[in-house]
């Protein structure tokens, strides 16, 4: 006997990455936060911040930020939702176009939350294989008979990149609403919103978590047709930004400067991992993300994680087809980097510098 529905006792809840606590000595590269701060005008609004904000409810829909996303896309403020993170906006698009037993589909590998809020909604999901080298199987996704395709891109844990025109055809012969989940697209060639914007049937999830460094403030939003964003406003929690949130999302929106800076700091970063792991035998995945995924010699993937671990040193380890012989590592500060080669050069007996 259960209290739970069906589909909750059924499933298994989402394995975050791990967040230790305290520990400064650690680095931490498994969870693809960015290594540097945000920006200062952030944190000049939070510590202003008046108390008599708190009091009252926040704006229901954060309207200074739909306006400035309005202001950097060339779209109507109408044509933006904000959410708790996007996270959020995933569950919200899950809620509003998925039914029980109805299809949700994906290609795999892909960001592990989906199956989790398709298994919370009762929802059947189709998930695509990708190709050889990770692609996005466009033509075997289109014919799927889903409400919902969820698309990551850049693709997680991946960092494949697909071409959003290419997804805008996916979408004109598609049947349902295909989410394109931005989390790491400033770190790529570009963002799909002004490539797709005018389609009916296409959302676009953006965060602030990656890019602008504010994986703590927890705030994200999604662009697309103004229909789909009403559509989405029915289903979300009434105030799910909270006024501190609201403003201090703003401000990071104000400095784009500072995000673009710091987005190329990481992109060098990301081609020096790359080249240096490939010299100590790793294949790595082209990325336009802030990660790499790599294969590691020999394959063993679970070995590689339990030795970085144990010099403390946190990379992300899925023990599942594709992934098992594979480690994801965040790109960290050019020392987070050189600590975290250091260790693999140490771990394959290449200790000894030349
Ligand atoms: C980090 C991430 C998100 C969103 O994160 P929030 O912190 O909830 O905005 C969404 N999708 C993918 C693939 C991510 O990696």
């Amino acid at each position: 006997m259960t209290f739970f529905r069906d589909a909750v006792e059924r499933m298994t809840g989402y394995t975050p990455g791990e967040q230790p606590r305290g520990d400064a000595e650690l680095v931490k590269l498994n969870t693809n936060e960015n290594p540097y701060p945000p920006s200062p005008r952030v944190l000049r609004t939070l510590a202003e911040t008046d108390w008599t904000v708190l009091r009252k409810y926040p704006d229901p829909l954060a309207t200074p930020v739909r306006e400035r996303v309005g202001a950097l896309f060339g779209v109507r403020p109408e044509q933006v939702l904000c959410g708790n993170g996007s996270d959020e906006l995933l569950t919200m698009a899950l809620r509003a176009f998925v039914g029980e037993g109805e299809v949700v589909a994906y290609p795999t590998p892909t960001y592990s939350l989906y199956p989790v809020l398709a298994a919370i909604q009762g929802a059947r999901t189709v998930e695509v294989p990708t190709g050889p080298a990770f692609e996005t199987p466009l033509e075997a996704l289109a014919e799927t008979d889903a409400r919902l395709l969820l698309l990551c891109n850049p693709n997680a844990p991946t960092g494949v990149w697909t071409d959003p025109k290419a997804i805008g055809r996916l979408a004109d012969r598609f049947g349902g609403v295909v989410v394109v989940d931005e989390a790491y697209a400033d770190f790529g060639p570009g963002s799909a919103v002004r490539a797709l914007d005018g389609r009916p049937n296409v959302l676009v999830l953006r965060t602030l978590s990656k890019s602008y460094s504010l994986a703590g403030l927890r705030f994200g939003y999604v662009v697309g047709p103004e229909a789909l964003v009403a559509g989405l406003r029915k289903v979300k929690d009434s105030y799910n930004c909270d006024a501190v949130s609201i403003a201090a999302a703003a401000a990071a929106l104000d400095d784009e400067a500072w995000k673009d800076a710091n987005v190329a700091r990481v992109r060098e970063e990301r081609a020096r991992l790359t080249g240096e792991l490939e010299a100590l035998g790793f294949e790595v995945t082209p990325s336009a993300a802030n990660f790499v995924l790599a294969r590691v010699p020999g394959g063993d993937g679970a070995a590689v994680y339990e030795g970085l671990k144990a010099r403390g040193i946190l990379v992300r380890y899925w023990n599942q087809p594709r992934l098992d012989d594979t480690v994801r590592i965040t790109v960290g500060t050019p020392a987070e980097n050189g600590r975290l080669l250091e260790a693999l050069r140490t771990m394959s007996g290449r200790e000894t510098t030349p």
